[in-house]
């Protein structure tokens, strides 16, 4: 760091030496994880590249439709696009998803059928995935539950592992099993995500069981964080946001769905309706943004994890434990930093705000978000609104005050973040 960044952070924020030592030190410790990323970051690049390439994208397809959106080709061609990056059959991408839980929730309820059970292979999905389900509420009007499908979990082994055997047994002695969802990424749960690898064992696991089993896979948070995706070793649907990686902090709103053509097609016909499926739907003039956010994305991506990996070793040498550490294999940009303190949490969080380009003079504070069991502190002070792929953190008030720190449109910006965020709870 230079000597005018020093004096400018001092100045500006009020951050200690104490706490910029430990910046020298956790830099110096995580530089040489970054060539493996460089690596990944450079061959998803490619292949992004090379998909635009193919689907001989031009200045045509940066189209700005209306009414019914019929034959909008900057639409169909970024369906195309995906299904190449995701080596699947089809996709579905659509600023018309409002978030990443509608793009999931489309895909479940496009595939599953009354008397279906679903199977959760990785223990209690992501939080808003329980109202589409309908699992821990006494109110779950227009869930999954109330069509009359069917729901049961599986938790992960002692040791954090999908529990292979358990799946087959639960497998081979429910007939109704139609769906098995997989969780790549931790949500708010204290565990690493699923490596691609562990989903290809899932995959293989279950396939052999029933080769007509629908492997669903919610990507949220993994896209180009590996050189594949589930859908390359054999998932048949994934589903995730834009405004998380794969829309590389340009794309304004959106979901995405890629996978079997038959499936994708179901699911079109809930986001919108049976016989218009993804037909229609004007675009508004964002499809630049869908497509220029996706070129960045692979950069973004990396960008966002390794502000994720020095968060990890800097509140590590900070006394605060981690998941993962720094040096551990990672399938999400997320990292999780336990507090085991109400006031930190929030404090971190807050911190997090003050240290974003937008809204850096809000206070953020714990609310009942929609979706969520408990409140729910999000410090984002992002472009887009909520958008998780720039610099945020965010934490259920619950027991032990777990902060998911994500994001980082650039790592430069997640470091002064998370310095500006250390230093208010090491004062
Ligand atoms: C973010 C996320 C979702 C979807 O959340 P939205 O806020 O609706 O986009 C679903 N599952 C996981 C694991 C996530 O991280």
């Amino acid at each position: 760091m230079i000597k005018e960044m020093r004096e400018q952070l001092i100045y500006k924020y009020g951050i200690n030496d104490k706490v910029l030592d430990l910046y020298e030190k956790a830099l110096n410790d995580v530089k040489n994880q970054f060539e493996f990323l460089d690596e990944i970051r450079e061959f998803n690049q490619l292949k992004v590249l090379n998909a635009m390439q193919e689907e001989r994208i031009s200045e045509s397809h940066f189209t700005n439709s209306s009414g019914y959106g019929y034959g909008d080709i900057g639409r169909d061609s970024l369906d195309k696009v995906y299904a190449r990056i995701f080596n699947a059959e089809s996709a579905l991408v659509r600023p018309h998803f409002v978030n990443g839980t509608h793009a999931l929730g489309a895909a479940l309820f496009g595939v599953l059928r009354p008397g279906d059970t679903m199977l959760s292979v990785c223990g209690e999905p992501y939080d808003t995935l329980h109202g589409v389900i309908g699992i821990n509420k006494e109110e779950h009007i227009g869930s999954l539950k109330e069509f009359g499908v069917n729901y049961k979990q599986i938790e992960f082994t002692q040791d954090g592992k999908p529990d292979l055997k358990k799946i087959k047994e639960t497998l081979e002695k429910d007939e109704t099993i139609k769906l098995v969802h997989i969780q790549r990424s931790t949500g708010y749960g204290w565990r690493r995500a699923l490596f691609i690898s562990d989903i290809e064992d899932i995959i293989k696991c279950v396939k052999n069981v029933r080769e007509h089993i629908v492997c669903f896979v919610d990507n949220c948070y993994g896209e180009f964080i590996d050189k594949v995706e589930p859908t390359d070793v054999g998932a048949d649907l994934v589903a995730g946001s834009l405004i998380k990686n794969i829309g590389g902090g340009i794309a304004p709103a959106g979901g995405y769905i890629a996978g079997k053509k038959d499936y994708v097609e179901q699911a079109s016909y809930r986001l919108t309706i049976p016989g218009i499926g993804g037909e229609c739907g004007a675009t508004f003039g964002v499809m630049r943004s869908m497509y220029q956010g996706l070129f960045f994305a692979p950069h973004v991506s990396m960008e966002a994890l390794k502000g994720a990996i020095f968060c990890a070793r800097i509140m590590e040498l900070s006394g605060f434990e981690v998941l993962p550490k720094y040096n551990e294999k990672r399938s999400d940009i997320i990292q999780a930093i336990k507090f085991n303190d109400k006031e930190k949490l929030i404090e971190f969080c807050k911190g997090i705000q003050i240290g974003s380009p937008v809204d850096s003079f809000v206070q953020c504070e714990p609310w009942a978000m929609p979706g969520y069991d408990d409140k729910v502190i999000m410090a984002a002070g992002a472009f887009v609104q909520g958008a998780s792929i720039e610099l945020s953190a965010d934490a259920p008030i619950r027991d032990p005050y777990i902060a998911y720190l994500q994001g980082g449109l650039t790592f430069d910006h997640a470091k002064i973040g998370i310095l500006v965020a250390l230093s208010r709870i090491l004062k």
